[in-house]
């Protein structure tokens, strides 16, 4: 059998993986000792997973396989941050990014091959969408990063905090994503602490209630304004859930979490959205819910409009926020010498106005379901 017909065992979460060794006649017991030796030693290959019996790694071997993605290009920034281009099929590539601080390690993953959503300051929207990225695909990224750092969870954990920030809108692709965010958070997986792993949405309403049901994780929102009228121009998203509406499920999400707090990220454009009238208003909002504000100095791309906020707007803007008993941090600008920076993960999207016009019906169907 080749690997086409074969199951990519990253594709399961813990109890798909146990449902599959159900299926295989197996004890699903061994799913878990498989999980500890993909996630915990990072291993690939079933013949070095020696505590499982030779008949049973001879059957694996023939219907299954661990796949993570192939690496086309991995560059290093001069500031510690890296970057994988990984190939995904159909010739489309998306981009990982590792940023090392003093006290954490943040893997940014990316969730979808180029983005539908079209946020007219975000260089992954000038990409299009042509697909969701598989759990496998998704989770295989970390695995990637994971086994290039020699992170062993437990102990040297090099990736110590996970953020759905990359490429994509991850709530549009919304099974895939929490199946893998479980891996991340599973003992047997990544095992990381729940409120280490981020999933940043642009405003998709209802997902955001239907993610509070079933995964407790870290939630951002890309704000970006604080009034309706500067967000719709900035986030088209804006138009069908307006910011009212989605601070209603801000707050919906952490009434069941008591220490919560919602992180929205606010990306600073020169003249555009960086005015202190803006920053005013933007306290009000976050006065009515726990939340602290990321300020993301904006990252320039090719053939953009927009320009970066001078430092002292920068300044002014953040000085207004805390004066206003808001939490507010500039997010340093990271990896931009190798295009690493929030909103520059461009990958390699190929065939996608076909795939766009499809996607946009799926953004319509997504967000009407509800
Ligand atoms: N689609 C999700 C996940 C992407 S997160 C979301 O919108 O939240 C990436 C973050 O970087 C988002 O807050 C996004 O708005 C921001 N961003 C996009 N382009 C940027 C740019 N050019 N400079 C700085 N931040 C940018």
């Amino acid at each position: 059998m080749n690997d086409t017909v074969k199951t990519n065992l990253l594709d399961f979460d813990r109890d798909g993986l146990r449902e599959f060794f159900s299926r295989l006649g197996e004890n699903p017991y061994r799913a878990d000792q498989v999980m500890k030796w993909i996630y915990h030693r990072l291993e690939n290959d079933f013949e070095r997973m020696t505590d499982l019996g030779k008949s049973l790694r001879a059957k694996l071997d023939e219907v299954c396989y661990v796949g993570p993605p192939n690496t086309l290009v991995e560059k290093g920034s001069t500031d510690g941050t890296h970057k994988w281009l990984l190939g995904m099929n159909g010739g489309n590539a998306i981009e990982t990014v590792y940023i090392p601080e003093p006290t954490r390690g943040t893997l940014c993953v990316s969730s979808q091959v180029g983005c539908g959503l079209n946020c007219t300051f975000c260089s992954t929207a000038t990409q299009g969408f042509n697909r969701n990225l598989s759990t496998a695909e998704i989770i295989g990224q970390v695995w990637v990063a994971a086994k290039y750092l020699g992170n062993v969870p437990h102990q040297q954990r090099r990736i110590s905090n996970v953020v759905m920030m990359g490429m994509g809108e991850p709530l549009m692709n919304f099974d895939n994503v929490v199946a893998a965010m479980n891996l991340m958070r599973d003992d047997l997986g990544f095992g990381l602490a729940s409120k280490r792993v981020t999933l940043s949405t642009s405003g998709l309403v209802p997902q955001i209630d239907k993610l509070s049901e079933v995964a407790d994780v870290s939630l951002a929102v890309s704000l970006h304004a604080a009034t309706d009228e500067l967000r719709t121009t900035l986030v088209p998203l804006n138009k069908r859930y307006p910011i009212k509406q989605l601070l209603e499920a801000c707050r919906r999400y952490v009434r069941d979490r008591p220490r919560a707090t919602i992180t929205f990220e606010y990306t600073l454009m020169k003249g555009i959205n960086d005015q202190p009238e803006q920053a005013r208003r933007l306290v009000k909002l976050m006065r009515t819910l726990p939340s602290k504000v990321n300020l993301i100095p904006f990252n320039p791309f090719p053939g953009t409009q927009y320009e970066r906020s001078d430092p002292e707007t920068i300044a002014r803007f953040k000085q207004i926020l805390n004066e206003g008993g808001v939490l507010a941090m500039v997010r340093r600008t990271r990896g931009d010498d190798i295009d690493a920076a929030c909103g520059q993960l461009k990958g390699q999207v190929l065939d996608r106005t076909r795939r766009s016009a499809e996607f946009r019906k799926r953004v319509e169907e997504a967000t009407h379901a509800a």
